[in-house]
């Protein structure tokens, strides 16, 4: 793309834009209109919704009877590639707003009328590209003789609803992108292609990890025996690492009198997500939240400053109604088992518990191998702080300590000025994955309403009644969206300690099954998870069976290793490892298990 972009505004008049992420936006908006343009000429009759750039291409919503099918994406990229050629202008033009009006209705855009009819004032700038006219403010590139050809690719069509609303009518959205240099759109695209490969939904059926059952209902995750193996291994490090930090583990009941949720306060604001039911002419609500449950147990006794802090922790399965278009695999769900934790501290304890939470939080993300990460520190909008609960100085010693705490670590942070939450501000830990993609797992969370709600105290060393500091922090955010963030991070081949199949036996021939069952109950012994696999299948089969199946070591037994009693090694990674003896192979698992290794 030549620089700066040339660009129309609405009047008529021209401009530049140096390359820049505006340019971006402004190439990819105009995008959205050619491939409008060549939509409506592929295919009369089609009616217009709204197409903006989004943050990795644009989309436009299409209102049409039929239905677009996968080959019509191509057939609208050549279009497209037409409209360039014949370097069509976007002519603007200013109309009042009732001309408009007419004029859209005239053409059958409903949608467009509705839009106007909102959102335009006296007058309104439309535009014309080619055949087709838009309702837009622009400014867009001056004409489509500007687009490169080899900068843009159309992706999916996706079912929308009109202004996001399930309510209204169903539309058809096309998804494109668009880059300013066509080899960026060739990274995109491969990083676009690794991302398919990688998909949890995709891998978590291959590796026989979950599914979500349609007769269950959407958002419900059920954990499979090798996905819940590595559930388990999941919590069970944490719990140990948790108890070994201070917390103690509390279990809480899955439903509540509404009661509970009214003196929350989630009643009222959370409404919207709960599941709420009536028995005995009584509501009940299941529980979106662990934290009401947590302050019920602290509230059984008289606490001195002596019990703090108090670091409650829980695996605490909650349920939140979603939207059904937001869902996503074990990413966006409607029930999930938050690794949840709530603490109850002083003023002068606050310091240090945020500190030794930012130590734990680095250690549990090396942990499971991630080496990058974001840090965004969200504060509130000084502009506005009569709209927050709290005190001036309940905010001053939140702020302060979580700044502090990353900045002893030297860890680079965000500040997000107004992104606090009315009760406190946070600190959010957005991992990087193997290929470069963020995830938002951790956040650390001060609360300054819940201890007033549900009016919390402790005896202070004055021998007054105090109101502790309250800490709301999940590291992994659920043990959903951690495997799920785990599978694609590691395209579901798992280092070894977290596998949930560590090595697969393989007998040569029938001779060799007692052998095997042998080496099996060794493994198991010695706490290696470990399967024969004694099917009647070819030994090639098997092979490509067990590195389908993302097994860490495939141990395989024949005549050879039967006399010598050891084990032909193959590895996932490196292939062929050579005989060894059955305690050799242990020496070397148990190593890499023990320091939690991450094969290359
Ligand atoms: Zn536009
Ligand atoms: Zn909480």
């Amino acid at each position: 793309m030549k620089m700066p972009l040339k660009i129309k505004y609405a009047d008529g008049t021209e401009g530049e834009v140096p390359d820049s992420d505006a340019a971006l936006e402004i190439y990819r908006h105009s995008a959205s209109h050619l491939m409008a343009a060549a939509v409506c000429s592929l295919f009369p009759g089609t009616h217009l919704g709204i197409g903006p750039a989004i943050s990795d291409g644009f989309y436009y919503d299409f209102d049409r009877a039929e239905r677009f099918v996968e080959e019509d994406l191509g057939k609208i990229e050549s279009k497209m590639k037409e409209l360039i050629a014949e370097n069509l202008s976007f002519e603007p033009c200013i109309m009042s707003k009732e001309e408009a009006i007419a004029f859209f209705a005239r053409q059958g855009e409903n949608l467009k009328v509705e839009l106007i009819q909102e959102k335009a004032a006296g007058t309104l700038s439309i535009y014309r590209l080619g055949n087709v006219v838009d309702f837009c403010t622009g400014p867009h590139i001056a004409e489509t003789g500007l687009f490169d050809p080899g900068s843009f690719r159309i992706l999916n069509i996706a079912g929308s609803y009109w202004r996001g609303d399930e309510k209204n009518r169903q539309l058809q959205r096309i998804y494109g992108t668009a880059f300013l240099e066509p080899r960026d759109l060739a990274d995109y695209i491969r990083r676009l292609e690794e991302a398919k490969k990688r998909d949890h939904r995709k891998l978590g059926r291959e590796l026989d990890l979950f599914s979500i059952s349609e007769e269950a209902g959407s958002g419900l995750i059920f954990w499979h025996p090798k996905g819940t193996r590595i559930r388990h291994i999941i919590e069970d490090f944490l719990r140990k690492e948790l108890y070994r930090r201070g917390y103690e583990f509390v279990t809480t009941p899955h439903v509540a009198r509404d009661v509970l949720w009214k003196t929350s306060g989630h009643y009222e604001y959370y409404r919207q997500n709960m599941y709420v039911f009536n028995i005995d002419d009584e509501e009940f609500v299941i529980k979106p939240m662990n934290c009401p449950g947590h302050i019920q147990i602290y509230k059984t006794q008289m606490r001195s400053y002596r019990d703090l802090p108090m670091r409650y922790a829980e695996f605490g399965t909650v349920y939140r109604y979603e939207k059904s278009g937001v869902l996503h695999g074990m990413l966006r769900v409607r029930g999930f088992t938050q690794d949840d934790a709530h603490i109850f501290c002083t003023r002068e304890q606050v310091y240090d518990e945020i500190s030794d939470l930012m130590d734990l939080v680095l250690y549990i993300m090396k942990s499971f191998g991630f080496d990058q990460y974001k840090v965004e520190l969200s504060v509130r909008d000084a502009s506005r702080k009569k709209d927050y609960a709290g005190t001036e100085e309940e905010w001053e010693l939140a702020e302060s300590a979580l700044t502090r705490s990353l900045s002893d670590r030297g860890i680079q942070w965000t500040r997000m000025e107004g992104e606090a939450v009315f009760y406190g501000p946070k600190i959010d830990v957005k991992l990087i994955d193997a290929i470069g993609r963020p995830w938002q797992l951790s956040t650390v969370q001060f609360d300054f309403t819940l201890p007033k709600r549900f009016g919390l105290s402790y005896v202070g060393s004055d021998g007054s009644m105090h109101q502790p500091v309250m800490l709301h922090r999940a590291l992994l955010g659920s043990v959903e969206r951690f495997l799920g963030v785990l599978i694609e991070h590691y395209a579901g081949a798992f280092p070894i300690w977290l596998a949930p199949v560590q090595a697969v036996i393989i007998p040569i021939a029938e001779r060799h099954r007692e052998y095997a069952g042998q080496v099996k109950r060794r493994l198991l012994q010695a706490d290696i998870r470990a399967e024969v696999d004694d099917r009647n299948e070819k030994m090639g089969y098997k092979i490509r069976a067990a590195q389908t199946g993302k097994i860490p070591y495939m141990l395989i037994v024949g005549d050879k290793e039967l006399q010598s009693r050891e084990v032909s090694v193959r590895n996932r990674f490196q292939g062929d490892g050579g005989s060894q003896t059955l305690e050799g192979f242990l020496d070397t698992i148990e190593g890499l298990i023990k320091n939690r290794a991450v094969e290359p």
